[in-house]
């Protein structure tokens, strides 16, 4: 094998921690995604813009992008409610925001299916001090971005999970990313981003606490 086939091989996308990615490809291998019907997809694509899919270059790249969609599809077959539901509580249950900035994710445009890019914020209020690890939340961002999906429905989705699953009694959640599909074709965009927020019970219905919610996910309060 090639360098640079052994390159393309290598898990490229990247979740938010590099044993975590390994974890993901592991499972992805048990997924029910039919990787043959994919690639076969793929191979009439690319007969379909004049292509050869026979020539050397292209001979291996259906199984190839059949592996790299079940890779970043792999949210389909997973749930929030496997990582939110293990819980531990605060010591000190009070009205204190926790607040979980930076998440990397990488994420597939279902109108184009072109990737968008970007960084999720949380921020949420604990019920009965009851919170989950830092990566939990990373994980459920994951879980939603690794889907055919609308920047718009990934900010929902996370809200939601939060709300449900770990019964928190208010969420924020801003999602800023970058769009392949408008930076690359139509409006050619290159440097624009889209903002997005969600925001849940108290976060949603205290003016102060929603403010001061957003400020912090803003990066501003410090
Ligand atoms: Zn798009």
């Amino acid at each position: 094998m090639s360098t640079a086939a052994e390159h393309h091989d290598d898990p490229v996308f990247t979740g938010p921690g590099g044993p975590a990615t390994r974890l993901y490809l592991a499972r992805t291998k048990e997924q029910p995604v039919d990787l043959d019907r994919i690639a076969r997809a793929v191979r009439e694509i690319l007969a379909a813009v004049g292509e050869n899919p026979d020539r050397e270059g292209l001979s291996e790249t259906p199984p190839r992008v059949a592996r790299a969609y079940a890779e970043l599809l792999s949210g389909l077959h997973d749930n929030p409610e496997r990582h939110l539901s293990r819980v531990f509580s605060h010591a000190a249950p009070g009205e204190d925001l926790v607040v979980v900035r930076n998440i990397d994710f990488q994420s597939m445009c279902e109108h184009h299916l072109l990737p968008f890019r970007g960084k999720a914020h949380v921020a949420y209020l604990p019920a009965n001090g009851k919170v989950v690890g830092l990566s939990k939340i990373a994980r459920t961002v994951d879980v939603f971005a690794r889907r055919p999906q609308l920047q718009e429905r990934l900010t929902a989705n996370v809200a939601d999970a939060i709300t449900e699953h770990l019964g928190a009694r208010g969420v924020a959640v801003v999602v800023t990313a970058e769009h392949l599909c408008m930076q690359l074709r139509g409006a050619r965009k290159q440097t624009a981003d889209m903002v997005t927020t969600a925001l849940r019970g108290v976060l949603a219905d205290d003016e102060a606490m929603k403010r001061q919610a957003l400020l912090m996910l803003s990066g501003n309060a410090f």
